[in-house]
């Protein structure tokens, strides 16, 4: 069991399987010329496998792949036969372009629930937030995921002024569809030009949204990262995601894996830790995520309270390389 030093267990972990993307979206993506790491600095097929191997020996029971955009690299499929034979539950964060493709074995794997990123319901301005357009294909993709009984997840980052005009567009597309949508708040990440103004806060969100019909509470379920409604005779459900305004780190249970094989013990923390190389060396790599667990932070990484974020002096990657 990998435990942390704040009685934290750690069962989930987060794969970057690339941190290419066909998108580039503002806040996640620095700038347009972004160099991608070389394939052969990468974790390969078998290498990710051996890794998870024992991350699932030592308590890991959820997995999510996830990048840069993880159905963009050559060999997804392949790495997603290998993981899904562990005794986990497989899932992945993805920007919803290639889905059309992977459809029929992610049934066969067995995945039955995805988040797809999409933050805006306007194609104009899902041009300008991703710099490509894809607005029609990611749509279509979550209407073909709906009619084969996949659990969606609809992940929007809402950033004033952009998107936030759009929160009711949202929840009322959750009335006929079984849709789960979850408000993100914006993040601050190396090169995004974070603003603190550009967040708005999850009482906001609630508050604009609760303006214009009755919602519902739902009860949380443990490790949750989000705060879940329904609007009333609403068929899908909403949710925030307050890691800004009201972080969720006293029962964090994740860890991540960037496409390079690095720990990480926060999506905040500044340090993270090679496994890759070790392992390519021949080490037994599980000494090393057990000390990376022990020096896990109790909040944010330990680099910023919610009160006093100063962007410019957060040492992390960029959200791309990270994986979120
Ligand atoms: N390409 C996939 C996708 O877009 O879903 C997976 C990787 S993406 C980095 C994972 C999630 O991180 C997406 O839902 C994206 O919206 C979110 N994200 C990226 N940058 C963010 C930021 N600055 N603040 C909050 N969420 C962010
Ligand atoms: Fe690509 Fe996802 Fe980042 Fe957008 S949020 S640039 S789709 S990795």
């Amino acid at each position: 069991m990998l435990k942390d030093t704040f009685g934290r267990v750690h069962d989930y972990l987060r794969i970057s399987l690339t941190d290419n993307c066909n998108l580039r979206c503002t806040y996640c993506m620095p700038e347009e010329d972004y160099e991608f790491t070389p394939v052969s600095r990468l974790m390969q097929a078998d290498e990710i496998e051996t890794i998870s191997k024992i991350f699932v020996e030592n308590g890991v029971n959820k997995i999510r792949l996830t990048g840069g955009e993880p159905l963009v690299r050559k060999d997804a499929a392949n790495i997603i036969e290998r993981l899904a034979k562990l005794p986990v539950k497989l899932t992945m964060t993805t920007n919803g372009t290639r889905v059309h493709d992977f459809i029929d074995l992610f049934e066969d794997c067995n995945i039955k629930s995805l988040n797809i990123s999409l933050d805006t319901l306007d194609r104009d301005k899902f041009i300008l937030l991703t710099r490509r357009d894809q607005y029609q294909q990611v749509k279509s993709n979550i209407d073909l995921l709906l009619d084969r009984n996949f659990h969606v997840k609809v992940n929007v980052v809402v950033m004033r002024g952009v998107n936030d005009h759009e929160l009711i567009d949202f929840v009322a597309w959750t009335k006929n569809q079984p849709i789960h949508v979850r408000f993100i708040e914006f993040m601050p990440f190396t090169g995004n030009k974070w603003e603190n103004d550009k967040v708005v806060p999850w009482m906001e969100m609630l508050q604009t949204i609760s303006e214009e019909m009755p919602i519902i509470p739902l009860e949380r379920i443990k490790h949750e990262t989000v705060k879940k409604y329904t609007a009333e005779g609403h068929l899908g459900t909403f949710a925030v995601i307050s890691t800004m305004s009201s972080p969720f780190c006293g029962d964090c249970n994740r860890m991540r894996l960037t496409a390079d094989g690095k720990m990480k013990n926060c999506l905040f923390s500044g340090e993270e830790i090679d496994l890759l190389n070790p392992l390519r060396q021949g080490q037994d790599i599980l000494p090393i995520i057990v000390r990376n667990i022990l020096d896990k932070k109790e909040e944010l990484g330990g680099q910023f309270s919610t009160d006093l974020v100063e962007a410019d002096k957060i040492h992390n990657r960029s959200m791309i390389t990270i994986g979120g």
